[in-house]
């Protein structure tokens, strides 16, 4: 079993919320841990619409998704919190000396004094491909997130869409695996034009390969893909050798393992006081899109909000002989010296 993090403070989501948070932590000196079960920071802003442009965050009259979330890491790097990505917090227990026991499904543990709850809509959660029989081979052959990318060192590794993801990881990939092949339904890609151009060079120069067409089989047993049947986009039927398959179909957003943490949810929500965004377990803030309380709104700005006095509470609580002394950014040296301006 892996060794037990402790820490002041965990942060559930790496949304544009949770990453505030580190930012409202750090200024009184608190570091926090952040998991997402995502392979990247920004949550919804970076996974639903990096490319589109907001226009409501204040004193910035525009900002894409992605170039908010690009930001948000710029202005909390002082604070170096540890990000855990692709891990999904699984379970939450209270334990006997008032703190949280957290562990994610990579087996990762932590030891808390203050959960904070920023998981926005929930989890996302991988869209499966339609092949009867995938289930047996999860985990073991068929991988929905990449973790490390030794697992697939000199493997046979099969990547399945035509999305960020699938372009992404084939490009990573390429260097590592035995022999990358990318398989999309037609030779159109939805993914970042940069990376379709890096991906169309690689097969010219004969590093990886492109199927078009669908996976229709895994052929292997218990668990241990050998290879894969595929309708090409002509209509002959291939095998394919494969060690490993990397379907990116998209991800959907569910509440996931929140539901059973006993925090009286409404309608999927947490719901929180408006003085600290504390939960009914003290201990435990809930922040954003996944909190409801009288007239909340689910904008980003609010989330912004609910972190800075979230940390006020937080830090009390971490530190209950501290007296927090209220300071501007502008003015305070000992607020620069935190952020290395001053
Ligand atoms: P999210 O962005 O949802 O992030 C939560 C993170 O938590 C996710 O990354 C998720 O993977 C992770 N997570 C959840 N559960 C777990 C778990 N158990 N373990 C690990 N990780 C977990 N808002 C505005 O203010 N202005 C706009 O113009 C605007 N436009 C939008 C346009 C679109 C198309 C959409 C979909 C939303 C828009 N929003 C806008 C809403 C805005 O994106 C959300 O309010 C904001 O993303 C909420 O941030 P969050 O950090 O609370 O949650």
């Amino acid at each position: 079993m892996t060794e037990t993090i402790k820490t002041d403070v965990v942060i559930v989501g790496a949304g544009p919320v949770g990453l505030f948070a580190v930012f409202e932590l750090g200024l009184l000196d608190i570091k926090a841990h952040v998991v997402d079960i995502l392979d990247r920071p920004g949550g919804q802003c970076a996974e639903l619409y990096p490319e589109k442009p907001i226009y409501d965050i204040p004193g910035l009259p525009m900002v894409t998704g992605q170039g908010l979330t690009d930001n948000l890491m710029e202005q909390i790097k002082p604070f170096g919190a540890t990000f855990h990505f692709s891990e999904i917090i699984a379970s939450l227990e209270k334990t006997a000396d008032d703190r949280f026991l957290l562990t994610t499904d990579a087996g990762t543990r932590f030891d808390t004094k203050v959960v904070v709850i920023a998981a926005g809509g929930g989890s996302f959660q991988p869209k499966k491909p339609p092949i009867e029989g995938v289930e047996a081979f999860e985990e073991k052959s068929v991988h929905y997130a990449v973790r490390k990318m030794d697992v697939f060192r000199g493997k046979r590794v099969l990547i399945v869409g035509g999305g960020d993801s699938a372009l992404d990881w084939t490009l990573n990939l390429a260097p590592v695996a035995e022999r990358v092949t990318l398989m999309h339904r037609r030779d159109a890609f939805r993914a970042a034009p940069d990376s379709v151009n890096k991906m169309r060079k690689l097969v010219d120069e004969g590093v990886i390969d492109l199927a078009l067409g669908q996976v229709t089989e895994l052929i292997g047993k218990d668990g241990v893909l050998q290879a894969v049947k595929a309708k090409l986009a002509d209509g002959s039927t291939h095998e394919i050798a494969a060690d490993a398959m990397l379907p990116f179909f998209g991800l959907t957003m569910k509440l996931g393992p929140i539901a059973d943490w006993g925090l009286n949810l409404e309608e999927n929500l947490v719901p929180v006081d408006t003085e600290k965004f504390e939960t009914t377990t003290p201990g435990i803030y809930a922040i954003g899109d996944i909190n409801s309380y009288p007239g909340k709104l689910k904008l980003i700005l609010s989330g912004f909000h609910e972190g800075a006095l979230m940390a006020q509470a937080a830090a009390r609580r971490i530190n209950p002989d501290r007296k927090i002394v209220f300071q501007y950014t502008t003015s305070s040296t000992s607020l620069q010296k935190k952020l290395g301006v001053a």
